[in-house]
This record gives C-alpha cells, structure tokens and sequence, in this order.
C-alpha cells in the first residue's frame, strides 16, 4: 500500500532529526516526543516568532514566566480540581481508549464497518453507530464502552514527606477504621503535601495580575504573554506530537475595560489567524471555527477555535481540521474566583474616571508544539521535477523565518582552496546570528537537495568563479534558480533577505 502524507512527514520528521519518539532505545513513551537537532531549532524559532510579534513589537503587552508547580488552591479557585476532566470511552475492538468529544460523529444506528482487532488483515465486521452518536476515531467500531469522567491535571507532592510511604506505615492502623474514616485519613495523607503540574499557562497571568499592575505601568487595555511547558494526562491517539502529556503552550491575557471585550475578541480572532499565514501557512488550510454555546466553557462568554486542515489518516481517508490555538473571552471569571479565593482584591481602579472594575480577558492560547507539527506538514511538498525522469524532489517550505537552518554553504569541489573560502563564509554568516551549516559530502545536486528535505532556504556555493572574481552562486530553495552575489557582504545580503521575507 502507497505511504500516506502523514507516514512520509513521520518518517521524515524522524530520518532528518525533527521529532524523534522519546526514550526510544527503551521502546519508546506512548504520547511523548522528543525533538532533534532540526526540530528544536523549527519550534524554537516558532516560539520566538510568537514572542517578537506578541511582546517585542508592541508596547500594550508584557512577558511573565511561571513556576509549573503553583499553590494547589490556584486549581480549586480554576475549577480545574473539581472539573478539568474529558470523557473517556474504550472501544472493545481495537482496544484503543479515546476521548468521547474528539472522536468522530455519525447518525445513531447507522451501519458501519470494520475490521476485527483494527487491523487491516482482519476479518471484515459489520456494525450500527451507537446512541451516543459516535465511533472509534481508530478503527471506526460502534462497539464501544460506556463514558467515563478522567481528571487530566498530574499530581505530584511537594516536601520532605512521601505521601506513598505515609500510607504504607499507616496500613495497620488503617484497617482499624471503618471505611468512612479511612478514607478521610488517606485524603488527610495525600491532600497535605498533593500539588499539580501546571495544565495551562493561564492561571499564572491572573495570579500575578496585581504584581504586574504594581510594577509595570500597565493599564488596560494591557495584555500579558508566557511561553512555557504544560501538562494534561491526555489519552492520546496517533497524530505525532498533536495532542501529547507535556506540551508547550503560548498564552496572553489581554486584560480590557467591560463593554470593550466584544471589540477586542474580534480583534484578537483576526489577528491570531494572520499571523499564521504571515509565517507562510496556506489560507486554505486554516479556518476559524467559532464554538457552538453548548461547547463553551463555562466561563467563557465566546470562543473561536483557528484551526488547520492536518493531514491526518482517520476512517473517512486523508485530511482532518483540527485546533492549533484558541481565542476565548474568559469575561472577568478568572480575576473574580482568584478575588474570592485568595480574598486579594483583583479589581483595577481607573484614577482618570475615579472607577473601578474588574478587566474582562480576551485570551488567544496557543500550542508551540501544535503549531510546529502544522508548520511541519504544510511546508511538506513532493514536487516533480522532472516527469519522464521520475525525478521528484522532497521539500519543506518553510517561510524563512522559521526555517531550522537558513543557508547552507558548500565548496563545489574539495580543493583549490573552496574549502577554506566555505568555512570562512560560514563563520561570518554564524557570527551575525544566521544558522548556517556545511557540508563538503556528495555531489553538488545531492547537497542541494538534502537543505530542500531540511527546509533550508538558501544555498551558497563557493566555486572557481568565487577565486576569480569574488562572487558565489546562491541557489533558491523553492525556485531551485540560482543567481550570483559577491562574498563580500554577504551577512548583510541575508539578513537583508532574511528581513523582507
Ligand atoms: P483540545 O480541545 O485539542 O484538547 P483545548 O481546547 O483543551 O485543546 P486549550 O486549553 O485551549 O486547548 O489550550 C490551548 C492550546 O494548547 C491548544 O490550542 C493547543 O494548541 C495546545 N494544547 C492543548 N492541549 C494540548 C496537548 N495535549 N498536546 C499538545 N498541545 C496541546
């Protein structure tokens, strides 16, 4: 059977050093990833990109960065203690375990089929959609358990004592007591030292509202930007680094006057979804999905979702919308529990008007990791050069900006002095902060085309003409066309490219 898009962007991601399966020696970690050297420097230069256009480029918002283990009372004032939890379903057939609101919708006692085990050997089954209007996002099977409530935050405990072996030595006298009261001392065990790893970035800009007013000169509307790790207990499907337990996040709360919100929502919507297409994502495959009410969270007065049309094996075929990042409008409910809860008084005074309010915020959350996978497979292009050859070429478009490395530099032939010419073009190019890589291996073609699998931009050859007269060939990644510029200057040729990208 011919390799879907998504296996050849897997197997890529992995054969160039993008996205490697974490402790793979061991066997690998279901729903955890790693990233290689190609990788790391694409989802870096994401994150930056989201910090220059978020942060540096304006002058209404401010950075923070949290701690991941927070008081644990954030959570219970959050209502992420009491009910940040997905609906989980097993599915007797492929075994998968799944979440009920992800998984595909079809009509009630509608016929489906599938094959036994969720092989593709397996024998054929025929079957009816269940009442809960849903199959298998595997295999497609309406044989699927009940709905169960799954709390996602990963709780762990903080202090010298280890709640486990608390437990262990009070066994004994444990058993002593009737069931109500044991299960009050073990809640009394686990509870005094229990504190979560962070499930969003969120929570750490509204604990922190005052401390920025404080010290910042800030006044709405104001907003306040964090990059930085979360952690949901997620039960993932396959989707590479899609949906993962550890995930890095780009979250800003802009904090507005009430009666603004309506404007700033739609201001953040738009501006949220532009910024993918300015980092050269294709407008066909994004969309803003605004949520239905009976999605909303409950503290949300509107949420639109941007999503991204990834490439996706499921049982309808190739091709599947999913989120890349959120803009809700929380109104005031964050500010107004952390006021209830910690009994600080989270409202701004406005001195020119002599008021007091407490900001609504217009939140547009973001997935590093989400976005570097979408990045990742729509810069994937097979394109044919040259038919009759069955010449095809394998590139990753990236926009510049983006791109792990951005020139590569080559010698034509291993001697004459290209060599030295190459590595002394290098350093310059590395110098003025350009990730620049060499390589002297394999033909002139084959070189060129091992930076289009990287995504890199811009080749620059040193050949006989460079002794000659001074100049290189820069040869283009996308247009494979290449031109001739002088050595010298050549930092200020790219950065200036690199610039009006
Ligand atoms: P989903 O509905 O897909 O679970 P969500 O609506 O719960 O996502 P938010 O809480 O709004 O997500 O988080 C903001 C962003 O963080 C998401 O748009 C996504 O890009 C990213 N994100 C959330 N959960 C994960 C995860 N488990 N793995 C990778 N990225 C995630």
């Amino acid at each position: 059977m011919a390799e879907s898009t998504m296996q050849k962007i897997v197997s890529l991601a992995k054969r160039r050093g993008f996205i490697f399966q974490s402790s793979e020696i061991y066997g690998g970690l279901k729903a955890c990833y790693d990233y290689g050297p190609l990788g790391v420097e694409l989802k870096r230069n994401i994150k930056e990109a989201w910090w220059n256009d978020m942060v540096h480029k304006r002058s209404d918002i401010v950075g923070l960065d949290c701690s991941i283990i927070m008081h644990p009372d954030v959570w219970k004032a959050s209502g992420h203690l009491a009910g940040f939890s997905d609906p989980l379903v097993d599915c007797r057939n492929c075994k998968e375990r799944f979440r009920a609101d992800k998984a595909p919708r079809a009509t009630p006692g509608e016929k489906v089929t599938y094959r036994e085990g969720g092989r593709r050997d397996g024998k054929k089954l025929e079957g009816v959609v269940p009442e809960a209007g849903y199959v298998c996002p595997v295999c497609g099977s309406g044989d699927l358990s009940p709905e169960r409530q799954f709390n996602l935050m990963f709780r762990t405990s903080l202090g010298s004592v280890d709640p486990m072996q608390e437990i262990l030595n009070a066994v004994d006298d444990m058993a002593k007591l009737d069931p109500a009261a044991r299960k009050e001392k073990l809640a009394g065990i686990i509870n005094a030292s229990a504190v979560y790893l962070r499930p969003e970035t969120a929570q750490g800009m509204f604990v922190n509202f005052l401390n920025i007013l404080n010290s910042s000169r800030v006044k709405p509307p104001f907003g306040v930007a964090q990059t930085g790790k979360s952690y949901r207990n997620e039960i993932t499907t396959q989707n590479l680094t899609f949906r993962t337990c550890e995930f890095e996040q780009m979250e800003m709360e802009f904090f507005v006057e009430p009666g603004t919100d309506d404007e700033w929502y739609d201001y953040w919507s738009k501006e949220r979804f532009n910024w993918y297409i300015s980092l050269g994502m294709k407008k066909d495959r994004l969309r803003l999905r605004p949520h239905e009410q009976k999605e909303l969270a409950h503290y949300a007065k509107a949420c639109v979702d941007v999503e991204y049309f990834y490439p996706f094996e499921n049982p309808e075929g190739e091709g599947e919308w999913g989120e890349l990042e959120g803009i809700a409008n929380r109104t005031d409910y964050d500010l107004k529990k952390h006021s209830e809860f910690s009994g600080k008084d989270l409202s701004y005074f406005e001195t020119e008007t002599k008021r007091r309010y407490t900001p609504y915020v217009i939140e547009p959350a973001a997935g590093a990791d989400r976005a570097t996978l979408a990045f990742l497979c729509d810069a994937f292009d097979e394109e044919v050069v040259d038919k009759e050859k069955n010449d095809v070429r394998t590139v990753l478009r990236f926009h510049p900006r983006i791109a792990p490395v951005k020139v590569a530099v080559f010698p034509l032939v291993k001697r004459d002095g290209m060599p030295e010419k190459a590595r002394d073009i290098m350093k310059e190019l590395l110098a003025e902060g350009i990730n620049s890589f060499y390589d002297e291996t394999a033909a002139i073609g084959r070189r060129y085309r091992r930076q289009d699998e990287a995504g890199t931009p811009w080749c620059v050859t040193v050949d006989t003409d460079t002794l000659e007269n001074g100049t290189v060939t820069v040869r283009e990644r996308d247009s494979m066309e290449q031109s001739r510029v002088p050595a010298a200057g050549i930092a200020d040729y790219f950065r200036n490219r690199l610039k009006n990208s």
